[in-house]
C-alpha cells in the first residue's frame, strides 16, 4: 500500500477561479446577448514587445545552426542573462548584488513554492491575509501546518493587511522563522514604504528569521520613494531572499522567466545553531532538481535590458498603468472606495456598504456585466474587498470603467 503525503489531505480545493468561471458561464447562458468583461484576469493581454520577440527568433536560428547550437545549459541559467540583471536590475540602482547571486528560472512562482523546501518542517510560517495562495499551500504540502478550521490553518501567524493597517502587515507578537512578504502586493495593490521594510529587516535580523520577498510588480512602482529591491535596505542582504519575474514587467506569463536573489551573505542555521550559506543550499537543490531555462528564452530575457526593450516594455506597463487609473477615476466616481492601482496593477475595492465579496460580484456581473475577483478568495481579511486587475486591453478596460461609472451601490 502506498500512503500519499497526508498533508496534501489538508489543502482546501482551490474553488475561486473554477467558481468564477462557473458563475460567469451560468450568467452568460441566460444572457446570451451580454458582453461580459473580465477585470478579474492576472494574465496580461499584451504581445511581447520587438525587441523580445528579435532576440527569440535569432537564437532560434543559432539553435538550428551546429556551431551554435545549445544544448543543457548551466541550471543557474546563463552568465548573459544573470549579468545583465546584476547590471540592470541592482548594480545601476547601486544595490549590492552580483551575478552569482541570482539564479534564473521558469517562474516565480516555482521559485516561491520550491524554497521552502530549504527549511525544516518546524520552521513557523508567517504571512499576509490576503495573499498570494502559493506561499500558503505550498507549506501545507510540506507538513508545516496543522488542519483547516474556521478559515485557517493552525500553526501559520498570519499578518492581517486591512484598511486600519493600510494594507501593511505589522511585525507579529511572537516568533516567525520565515516570512513571506509581496510588495507591491498581489491582491492588495499596496507597496512597502523604506521603513516598513526596515521594520521587518530589523526583525529578521533579531529573530535570524529569513524574509522571502516577491517583487514580481516592482515594475508598477510610480512612488519615487518606495523601494523596488529588498536590498535597498540595510541589512537586507543577510536575511532577505527576493523573487522577480518578466511575466507581468514583460509579458513574459506564456514565454516562462523569472529570477530568485540569494545573498552570499544570508544564512540559516542546522540543529546545533551552526550557519550554512543558503547560497549554497539553493544551487545544490537547482542543480538536482532543475535543468534550466531555454536558450531561447533567456536570450528573450536579456533582450528586455537593451535600450529599445527597455523603452518598449515600458510603454507596455504604462498602457496598464493607464487601465488602473480609468478603473480607480471609474470607482470613484461610482461612489465606491477604492485602493491600490498607484503603484501596482491590482486595485483593491471596498464593497459598498460592507457587502460580502461573492455578493458583490454578483451585482457587478449582473449590472456591468464586469468579472472581477472576491477578496475572501485571497484569505478571510479579503472579504469585503474586491480585487480588479489592469491586465485587460485598453478598449475592453474603457469600456469596463465607463459601465462602472453607472453602478447603482
Ligand atoms: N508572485 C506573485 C505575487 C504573483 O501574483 C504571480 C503571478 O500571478 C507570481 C509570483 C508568478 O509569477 P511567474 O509568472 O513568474 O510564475
Amino acid at each position: 500500500m502506498t500512503q500519499l503525503n497526508a498533508h496534501y489531505l489538508k489543502l482546501q480545493g482551490s474553488y475561486l477561479f473554477s467558481t468564477i468561471a462557473k458563475r460567469v458561464r451560468a450568467y452568460k447562458e441566460a444572457h446570451p446577448q451580454a458582453n461580459v468583461i473580465s477585470l478579474g484576469i492576472g494574465d496580461v493581454s499584451q504581445p511581447l514587445v520587438p525587441a523580445v520577440v528579435d532576440a527569440m527568433k535569432q537564437a532560434a536560428l543559432e539553435m538550428g545552426q551546429a556551431e551554435t547550437f545549445h544544448g543543457y545549459g548551466p541550471e543557474q541559467g546563463y552568465a548573459f542573462l544573470r549579468e545583465s540583471i546584476a547590471t540592470h536590475d541592482y548594480q545601476a540602482r547601486n544595490i549590492d548584488i552580483a551575478a552569482d547571486e541570482i539564479f534564473v528560472s521558469d517562474g516565480a512562482k516555482s521559485d516561491v513554492a520550491n524554497f521552502q523546501e530549504l527549511f525544516a518542517q518546524v520552521s513557523v510560517v508567517a504571512l499576509q491575509d490576503p495573499v498570494y495562495p502559493v506561499y500558503l499551500d505550498t507549506n501545507v504540502m510540506a507538513g508545516r501546518t496543522d488542519v483547516f478550521a474556521n478559515g485557517r490553518y493552525g500553526k501559520i501567524i498570519y499578518l492581517p493587511c486591512t484598511e486600519q493597517t493600510n494594507f501593511a502587515p505589522q511585525l507579529p507578537a511572537g516568533h516567525a522563522d520565515i516570512i513571506y512578504l509581496c510588495s507591491p502586493n498581489n491582491p492588495t495593490g499596496a507597496a512597502l514604504t523604506k521603513a516598513q521594510l526596515q521594520e521587518w529587516v530589523d526583525y529578521a535580523r533579531a529573530h535570524k528569521s529569513v524574509i522571502l520577498f516577491d517583487s514580481a510588480y516592482e515594475a508598477y512602482i510610480t512612488d519615487p520613494t518606495l523601494p523596488h529591491s529588498i536590498y535597498e535596505i540595510p541589512g537586507a542582504n543577510e536575511v532577505a531572499v527576493e523573487f522577480r519575474s518578466f511575466s507581468k514587467t514583460a509579458g513574459f506569463t506564456g514565454t516562462r522567466c523569472a529570477y530568485t536573489v540569494v545573498p552570499k551573505g544570508l544564512q540559516v542555521y542546522d540543529e546545533t545553531g551552526h550557519p550554512h550559506a543558503l547560497n549554497a543550499l539553493w544551487l545544490r537543490r537547482q542543480t538536482t532538481k532543475f535543468n534550466g531555462v531555454p536558450y531561447v528564452i533567456q536570450r528573450a530575457a536579456q533582450a528586455v535590458y537593451s535600450p529599445q526593450g527597455q523603452a518598449q516594455i515600458k510603454a507596455v506597463i504604462a498602457l496598464y498603468q493607464q487601465n488602473a487609473q480609468l478603473i480607480l477615476r471609474a470607482l470613484t466616481q461610482a461612489g465606491l472606495v477604492a485602493f491600490g492601482g498607484q503603484n501596482a496593477p491590482y486595485i483593491w475595492l471596498k464593497t459598498p456598504q460592507g457587502m460580502a465579496s461573492w455578493d458583490f460580484f454578483e451585482q457587478l456581473l449582473n449590472q456591468a456585466q464586469v468579472v472581477g475577483t472576491p477578496g475572501v478568495g485571497f484569505g478571510l481579511c479579503g472579504e469585503g474587498f474586491f480585487r480588479l486587475t489592469a491586465f485587460n486591453t485598453p478598449t475592453l478596460t474603457q469600456e469596463a470603467a465607463q459601465r462602472l461609472t453607472r453602478l447603482v451601490i
